[in-house]
């Protein structure tokens, strides 16, 4: 045993924290882990798990009118948000419980307490002041929302934590950014009956994926009625005489709304952490900054997930933490694998997506062939729904290799985790044509385009 009191501390209990601590400690190690608000982090207790379960929820009222074209009559619907948020934290508990329950099955000690680095080696838990001292330390603190301090009236508006718990569901709403936050929870807030206004400062929502579900999921959000303003922003909030929201904006005039929703990116929790005092450096934006293995500048210190500000994704921070283990406890320095990761928007219709966009393969590749399928799907067919499924596939023309897949629409999530299976594979064009066609489903398109829609070569469209 060595001197220290732990063989590892870990300081903060989300995905990548749980995941490292409890390897760790069923490995045979000396384990403890702090956390200053609640085990599970940004996904299980206001993020990912909160969203999925308000996006079914928010669903149910399209259910409700695509059911007459089956034959249903459905009676009068009503919605209570209360009684959702209600048994939305039913749910987070329990999942809360078992993060807890899988410390302490391993034998990691499990703290509640926010603890700060005192120096390579020292913690303190704030709770009790006591200092503690391990030989390796974890920092995976995640991350918080930006609260955009320089927009005038940001304290009044809400970020995606305080939307998990809104007293009351307003009328109205404005939500700010473009990203998954923002895209998602526009989808929520409408799909609950809510007036929603999306203010987005690019060109076209969801900068980084490909362009034709860009546009796609813009026509079908408008289609409807999520009112969408691009190029454009918020320039002041402030309250009205009615207890409403005024808000400036650049280009659209005033606004108002019940409530305002910043979805702005989200910021690394390093302040007040002490890393100044154990020596640990961090970037401009505060994330710690980690090499290859997650190792930070100071020797025994490493940082896994958001706080590092690489890929802001839980699987990620899982895959970074079991990296951690093989290469601190397994005597095998393991890389986390940033390639080919299988991303879904859960908006409505909802994105799948895995490998590079059209315009990035086009910047990587010298000859594109581009197969593209937009079509109704067959539920859409009696319910009358007017919506259309987008499919891609862009394909390396010199090896065939399938570089990139993309859809949007029903269970497009649920089809990108499979793809990302192929892709990490290495599947060529010609596996996915010699694939038989599972009928009738909607991702039978994947495996039945046959000839190119059209090439790209030097990025451009032939
Ligand atoms: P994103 O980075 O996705 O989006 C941030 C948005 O805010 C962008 O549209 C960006 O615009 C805009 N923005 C940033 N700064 C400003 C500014 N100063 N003024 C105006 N607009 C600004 O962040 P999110 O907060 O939506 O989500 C954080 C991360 O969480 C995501 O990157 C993702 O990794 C993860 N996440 C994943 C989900 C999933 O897997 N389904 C769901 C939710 C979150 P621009 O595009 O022009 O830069």
């Amino acid at each position: 045993m060595s001197s220290y009191d732990y063989d590892l501390f870990v300081i903060g209990g989300g995905s990548g924290g749980v995941r490292g601590a409890r390897v760790a400690a069923s490995l045979g190690k000396k384990v403890a882990i702090a956390e200053e608000y609640r085990y599970g982090g940004t996904c299980v207790i206001r993020g990912c798990v909160p969203k999925k379960l308000f996006v079914y929820a928010s669903q149910f009222h399209e259910h409700f009118e695509d059911a007459a074209g089956f034959g249903w009559t459905v009676g009068e619907s009503s919605f209570d948000w209360k009684k959702l948020v209600a048994a939305k934290d039913v749910e987070i508990a329990r999942l809360e419980g078992l993060y807890k329950k899988g410390l302490a099955g391993a034998n990691a000690e499990i703290l509640e307490t926010r603890a700060e680095l005192v120096d390579a080696h020292t913690v303190r838990l704030v709770k009790t002041g006591q200092t503690v001292t391990a030989k390796t330390i974890v920092i995976a603190t995640g991350g918080r929302p930006n609260p955009h301090a320089a927009l005038p009236g940001h304290e009044l508006c809400i970020s995606s934590n305080e939307a998990f718990h809104l007293e009351e569901l307003p009328k109205s709403i404005v939500i700010a950014g473009g990203g998954y936050i923002a895209v998602e929870f526009a989808n929520i807030f409408h799909g609950l009956g809510v007036e929603t206004t999306l203010i987005y400062r690019g060109a076209e929502i969801l900068s980084r994926f490909d362009e034709d579900l860009r546009r796609g999921l813009h026509e079908a959000m408008v289609a409807k009625g999520i009112r969408i303003l691009c190029h454009d922003m918020l320039q002041k909030v402030s309250k009205g005489e009615d207890g409403g929201l005024i808000l400036e904006t650049l280009n659209s005039g005033t606004l108002q709304a019940g409530v305002v929703m910043l979805a702005l990116g989200r910021d690394p929790n390093t302040e007040g952490l002490g890393l100044e005092a154990a020596g640990v450096a961090v970037d401009e934006r505060g994330a710690v900054i980690v090499d290859e293995y997650s190792r930070t500048n100071v020797e025994n210190i490493y940082a896994l997930g958001d706080v590092t500000n690489r890929v802001q994704l839980t699987p990620v921070a899982i895959h970074e933490a079991m990296c951690f283990i093989e290469t601190e406890y397994k005597n095998n320095p393991t890389r986390p694998d940033y390639e080919l990761i299988p991303t879904a928007v859960f908006s409505q219709p909802e994105i799948g997506t895995v490998g590079l966009s059209e315009e990035e393969a086009g910047k990587r590749y010298g000859e594109l062939e581009v197969y593209r399928a937009q079509f109704r799907p067959l539920k859409a067919t009696l319910s009358g729904r007017a919506e259309r499924m987008i499919m891609k596939l862009i394909v390396d023309a010199a090896s065939r290799k399938v570089v990139g897949a993309h859809i949007l629409g029903h269970d497009a999530g649920e089809m990108a985790q499979l793809l990302g299976i192929t892709l990490k594979a290495g599947c060529t064009k010609d596996d996915f044509d010699r694939t038989m066609a599972l009928h009738p489903t909607a991702a039978e398109e994947l495996v039945t385009m046959y000839a190119p829609s059209y090439r790209i070569r030097d990025g451009k469209r032939l």
